[in-house]
């Protein structure tokens, strides 16, 4: 019988147990291994059945074992131990605390989904593992974050198969008082505080906020499951990713501008400080910045009201926006009309004129579409720090945004770059020690062999559960017990499912794959894991054309497809696996982070070189899949060929090798090296604490700078500048450039020569101090363009102006210090201190047809 209201009911403890209540409602004990252990010996049986959450397990304990707890000196102890180091973990200085220079006083994380525990489903991937990884380690670092997210009544799917191996989706209820999550109150009558956001037709959306702490970061959660809601507001965070474009647009509205109101209400009740810095993890919370404008032109703190283009400033001074994907359908992309619908006269954010929001999102840029609304676009203007995800990823990021930036160079494109990592202590098995130096090979070897044998275990387990879940019989699945083996080569490959990750690339030669896995001397065996979206057909077919390979009798007890992939799953694999495996088409992985789990654990990685691989990939600690994406780049088929190959090459004459080749005391010393290497040199780059060090460092602290600076006179100025500049800018120009000391063009000149340049320019009633008039030099290719990466450029001088005709006469030296084909040019950017850089507004002049003596027209004169 399905029941008609479904109440939680809690546990009331006794009180020498009531700690163990502050203990289940901080998530510090999803990477605190002594804490869990605490839990877990309350009740095994519970605990087991509770899937790992605290909460559930505390509400599951039958009351004769809480007062036999209760009575029992040896757990008490153990309590206030486990007690005491949880109030000293949140309370004590940490490194920020320690850390030098302008920091923030606190910075505001949104992100659509955040991965913190697999007993809390509000993630899909990466992205959100990512996220949950970044609060965990703002913890650890004592960085003063808020997270800001959606709860998910239904979180992400839990995937199971049919018997033919197609993919179901099932959708658990997930209720929030069963979980370690608090709803937020008001201080005087307790009343759970509501965010409202205005929706076209007097509509309205209304949401609560729950809060996790996630150590010392607290984690605040829209939930738009409230009873005066319509069904269909109240619908708004049924599901990740699931819904239609409106759908998904009410979610973002309510990430982006509930999750500001959130913020504030959080710090009003809290205590907290505001934060200074709001950091946007991909673009979909990006009408953040929208409702920042709105509160700065209702009155900012001191009650100075700032007109739309001074707010717009202030805002994107404080904003970071980190973009995550290099493939375009990864971006969220809306009907014009839709926005326009939302931010007319009866939607949101009354005060700020509709034109205005649709202007920051449009695709107004050669290649875009006239009606289109593109969050990442919105996420680029709203905020003056940007970043990829590894350095590989920057690069193809500016590449796809170089439109925004019309006449730079994509290398000057305003994307930097700041690789991901991973939270160590989320993602290492308790059993790796943290120095590995210290282990002797033949340790080492052992500690590998114990987790592969532990991941054999779960490996069964969970394929029995799949089998008995797929309509076999129990008398039919014998055979589980010999699936896998704890000597056997092992490789891991788990991850979603969309096209470009090429989950069946391993099933290419068919034959070749079972030769290798049934080798008699070199075998392998092979754990595949992956979700494929609900709406993704193409991606089901994947996950069933490996599914029917792995059931074949001939190889299954060597390859397993494991349904449900997700963060429990995924610590075993990366702990037991021996070779994780990513082969995605390049360059469309922009970081992945498995591989650096993986490594955490000493498990070798073999990738394709791309995101995080490309830059750390040495021979000493794993190996490259050869990537056919220059030749064959449009040919899939081929591509597919030629790197499959390439793998099967590898796995053939180098992997089962190298773990079969072992030593008179049975260690397979090279492996071993390898594993060391991997723990030693790779794993202190992967960790999430480089990686938040680096988001301090290089984009909050000076986001932080530049937004106190923009006091509201400030951002009035630079906001009056910015537009007294481009209103000028098309009557800014180069009309003429000469060089002293030239032979003349063409000839050869010396290496160590140098230079004068006389550059004459209008500046269309724009003065030196608005603008820098720049020399570019550096070497050129066969097209005389100077190569972005190396080129050199020098501010040159006003000397004269401006003359009867308003003309500036700029000069400075040019160095020729380089040998071979070398070319220069001349250009005018804006100029202001208030910029974050050069490309900021993206304007810039080239010398004009005939202000140079070559033929080349852009004014470069070329010397080889
Ligand atoms: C780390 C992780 C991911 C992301 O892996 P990629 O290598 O980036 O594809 C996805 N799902 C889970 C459960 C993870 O732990």
């Amino acid at each position: 019988m399905k029941a008609i209201r479904r109440f939680s009911v809690r546990p009331v403890l006794p009180e020498p147990l009531r700690p163990l209540s502050d203990l289940a409602r901080n998530l510090r004990w999803s990477w605190h291994p002594e804490t869990r252990e605490l839990f877990r010996s309350l009740d095994p049986e519970a605990w087991r059945a509770s899937a790992g959450n605290p909460v559930r397990l505390l509400s599951a304990v039958p009351a004769e074992r809480l007062a036999e707890l209760a009575e029992d000196r040896g757990f008490l102890r153990r309590l206030a131990v486990a007690a005491g180091d949880l109030a000293d973990y949140v309370s004590e200085p940490r490194w920020y605390q320690r850390a030098d220079g302008v920091l923030p006083s606190g910075v505001a994380y949104f992100s659509p989904e955040f991965g913190i525990t697999g007993a809390l489903p509000q993630y899909s991937g990466g992205l959100g593992i990512l996220a949950g990884d970044h609060l965990k380690t703002a913890s650890d670092l004592g960085v003063p974050l808020i997270g800001v997210g959606l709860l998910y009544r239904h979180g992400y799917f839990r995937q199971s198969l049919t018997h033919d191996g197609w993919q179901q989706e099932h959708y658990p209820v997930f209720d929030p008082n069963e979980q370690p999550l608090q709803i937020l109150r008001e201080p005087g009558d307790g009343a759970p505080v509501r965010v409202e956001l205005r929706l076209p037709g007097g509509r309205v959306l209304r949401a609560f906020v729950w809060k996790a702490c996630v150590g010392r970061v607290p984690l605040l959660l829209l939930d738009s499951d409230v009873e005066e809601n319509a069904p269909g507001e109240r619908d708004v965070t049924d599901r990740l990713y699931g819904g239609g474009s409106e759908h998904r647009l009410l979610q973002e509205m309510l990430l982006g501008i509930g999750g500001v109101r959130a913020v504030r209400a959080y710090c009003r009740v809290s205590g907290h400080p505001e934060p200074e810095v709001f950091h946007t993890n991909e673009g979909h919370a990006g009408f953040l910045g929208l409702e920042r404008i709105r509160e700065l032109g209702e009155g900012g703190p001191d009650g100075t009201r700032l007109g739309f283009d001074a707010a717009l400033e202030k805002v994107r001074a404080g904003t970071v926006f980190t973009t995550h994907t290099p493939v375009p359908a990864g971006i969220d992309r809306f009907d014009r009309e839709l926005v326009a619908r939302h931010f007319g006269d009866d939607g949101e954010l009354p005060g700020i004129a509709v034109e205005d929001v649709l202007r920051l999102g449009m695709e107004s840029y050669a290649g875009g579409e006239p009606n289109v609304f593109n969050m990442a676009v919105m996420g680029l203007r709203l905020a003056q720090r940007a970043n990829g995800v590894s350095t590989l990823h920057g690069q193809v990021s500016r590449e796809m945004f170089a439109p925004l930036w019309p006449g730079f160079d994509s290398s000057e494109v305003p994307i930097g770059s700041l690789t991901n990592g991973v939270h160590a202590p989320t993602w290492t098995a308790p059993a790796v020690p943290a120095d590995a130096r210290d282990l002797k090979d033949a340790e080492l070897w052992e500690l590998r062999r114990s987790l592969r044998e532990r991941l054999v275990q779960e490996v069964r387990r969970r394929l029995y559960a799949s089998w008995r879940q797929r309509g076999a019989a129990q008398a039919e699945l014998g055979w589980i017990d010999g699936v896998f083996d704890p000597d056997v080569l092992t490789v891991g490959f788990a991850r979603r499912v969309p096209s470009y990750k090429r989950l069946t690339l391993m099933l290419r030669d068919r034959d070749r794959l079972m030769e290798q896995l049934l080798h008699p001397q070199r075998p392998v065996q092979i754990v595949v894991a992956g979700k494929a979206h609900p709406a993704d057909e193409g991606g089901k077919r994947l996950v069933q054309e490996l599914v029917r390979f792995s059931d074949d009798p001939r190889v299954r007890h060597r390859i397993v497809f494991l349904p449900d992939y997700g963060m429990a799953m995924a610590r075993h694999l990366y702990a037991g696996c021996d070779v994780w495996l990513n082969n995605p088409l390049r360059p469309l992985e922009a970081c992945g982070t498995s591989g650096m789990k993986a490594a955490l654990n000493g498990c070798l990685n073999l990738s394709v070189l791309d995101g995080w691989w490309d830059e750390w990939f040495e021979p000493d600690f794993g190996w490259a899949v050869p990537s056919a994406d220059g030749a064959a780049a449009d040919d899939t088929e081929r591509r597919d060929a030629i790197e499959a190959a390439a793998l099967y090459e590898l796995v053939e004459d180098h992997i089962a090798p190298q773990f079969y080749e072992r030593n008179g005391s049975g260690v397979p010393d090279r492996w071993v090296e390898m594993v060391r290497q991997t723990l030693t040199r790779l794993g202190p780059k992967v960790l999430a604490d480089r990686m938040l060090r680096e988001y301090v460092e290089r984009l909050y602290a000076p986001a932080a700078r530049s937004q106190r600076e923009l006091t509201p006179p400030a951002a009035e100025e630079l906001a009056a500048w910015k537009a007294r500049v481009r209103a000028a800018w098309p009557g800014v120009v180069i009309d003429h450039v000469e060089t002293s000391g030239e032979a003349g063009s063409g000839e050869a000149l010396e290496v160590g020569a140098s230079l004068g340049l006389r550059v004459r320019v209008g500046l269309g009633g724009l003065g030196p101090d608005d603008v820098e008039v720049q020399a570019v030099s550096g070497c050129v290719d066969e097209s005389d363009r100077i190569a972005g990466r190396g080129a050199v450029r020098t501010p040159l001088k006003p000397t004269r102006g401006p003359d009867m005709e308003g003309r500036w006469l700029y000069e400075g030296p040019l160095a020729l210090d380089r040998t071979g084909a070398f070319g220069y040019t001349v250009r005018i950017l804006p100029a202001h201190r208030l910029l974050a850089g050069g490309a900021e507004m993206g304007l810039l002049v080239v010398p004009s047809e005939n202000a140079a003596s070559s033929s080349d027209g852009t004014g470069g004169l070329l010397m080889r």
